[in-house]
């Protein structure tokens, strides 16, 4: 792996550069908070500038659409992005990094030429509906099924922490298509359109306060057979390849404002006279490493991807693991800089203090991502 940029990565950065400081000026003011139909407007808005400016889907191959970018690219495209304060991918999270992906790497050339240019464009949001009441961490053992009925599948069954429902116009959906196979077997990948009749969506609200997943009850909804990705009871190997981008790409660009937001900390104590404390200087500094080792590690990860067909490899769930906890120290460790302060709900510190609990929850928990180092990497033997 080379880690230094070429002549020409440094020009796409300058040029990219460029471009972000004459266009960030220009966008609207962001929506509040809980305005989900507004925040998909200016998510969807950024998306279109993305593409217009050919920036959309860097990292996407050219036969879906994409670029064809270097991983190189890309990461200078996250690094350029977080570093002007850009938008962030916000409702185009799960089509633009995880089910726009499967797709163009499972699905049919029908398939990617329907559903890959809008989610490029910012026309469609998708959402994930992979998590059940009693199938998180055991995702296998979802109950929701689907009954073949000519040319499509009539699907019952509820899904739970749905993030982004609300607006979503789409949903990557596993559904169980045979009842007696072993539990993995019997499992398809589908693509359900939110406004099909028998799709009922009630929003959750998280302990930030946000409305930001739901609950969704399918009533025999009926998704034509031709929008099943991968074939019958083949959806958990289709749904492998969604979980190594989920967690070995998707969350890369955090990692970036992750540093920016330990600098603007960091700012914030030498200010207000926390910096004088030796204990929480080295808390920083630990982090500091920390995050510049988790982007060492992504640049590898994305790098690796590049020799397996674009598709992540298991070096994500470790990924996911160091970050989802460096992210929750570092909230932590923000409380201390900001003292009473971070006790107001008003404080955008404290809700994204609140949020960051959940990174070690969702996209797979931590304890499962440590069964899978150990079991698949270091090769130790199963818990089970
Ligand atoms: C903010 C957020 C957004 C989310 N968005 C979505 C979404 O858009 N779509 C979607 O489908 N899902 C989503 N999820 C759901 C998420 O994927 C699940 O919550 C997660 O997989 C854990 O499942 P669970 O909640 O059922 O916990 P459980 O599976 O009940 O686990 C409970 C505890 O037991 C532990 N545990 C379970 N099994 C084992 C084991 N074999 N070994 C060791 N420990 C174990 C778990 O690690 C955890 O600590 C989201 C979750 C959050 C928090």
């Amino acid at each position: 792996m080379d880690l230094t940029y070429t002549e020409e990565e440094q020009d796409f950065r300058a040029r990219l550069r460029a471009w972000l400081a004459k266009v960030l000026p220009e966008l609207p003011a962001k929506p509040s908070p809980d305005d989900w139909p507004g925040r998909r407007a200016y998510d969807l808005g950024w998306q279109r500038r993305l593409y217009e400016a050919g920036y959309a889907g860097l990292h996407w191959p050219v036969d879906a659409g994409g670029r064809g970018a270097t991983p190189t690219q890309h990461l200078i495209f996250l690094e350029e992005t977080e570093r002007a304060g850009a938008p962030y991918v916000g409702a185009n999270f799960v089509g633009l990094l995880h089910a726009g992906p499967t797709i163009a790497a499972e699905g049919s050339a029908e398939q990617r030429a329907r559903w890959l240019p809008p989610v490029l464009r910012g026309d469609e949001v998708w959402c994930q509906g992979f998590s059940e009441p009693d199938a998180g961490s055991d995702l296998a053992s979802l109950r929701t099924r689907a009954v073949r009925d000519g040319d499509a599948y009539v699907v019952t069954g509820s899904k739970i922490w749905t993030s982004h429902a609300e607006v979503a116009d789409w949903c990557e959906l596993l559904v169980r298509t045979d009842p007696q196979a072993p539990k993995h077997r019997g499992i398809s990948w589908l693509a359900m359109p939110m406004d099909a009749p028998g799709v009922t969506v009630r929003p959750l609200r998280t302990l930030a306060g946000s409305t930001e997943f739901a609950e969704v009850f399918l009533d025999e909804v009926r998704v034509p057979v031709a929008n099943r990705v991968g074939a019958e009871n083949d959806g958990w190997r289709v749904t492998m390849v969604t979980l190594s981008f989920e967690r070995g790409t998707a969350f890369v660009g955090e990692v970036v404002a992750c540093r920016r937001t330990l600098g603007e900390l960091a700012r914030t104590a030498k200010a207000n006279g926390r910096w004088d404390d030796p204990v929480l200087r080295r808390r920083l500094g630990r982090l500091y490493g920390e995050f510049g080792a988790l982007w060492r590690l992504t640049q590898w990860n994305v790098s690796e991807s590049e020799g397996s067909g674009g598709v992540p490899g298991i070096g994500g769930s470790v990924f996911k693991l160091a970050y989802s906890h460096a992210r929750q120290e570092l909230y932590d460790v923000a409380a201390e800089v900001l003292g009473a302060a971070s006790l107001s709900l008003e404080e955008e510190w404290t809700l994204d203090r609140l949020s960051s609990l959940s990174y070690t929850i969702a996209a797979g928990t931590s304890q499962i991502q440590q069964n899978i180092v150990a079991e698949r990497i270091l090769g130790l033997p199963k818990g089970r």
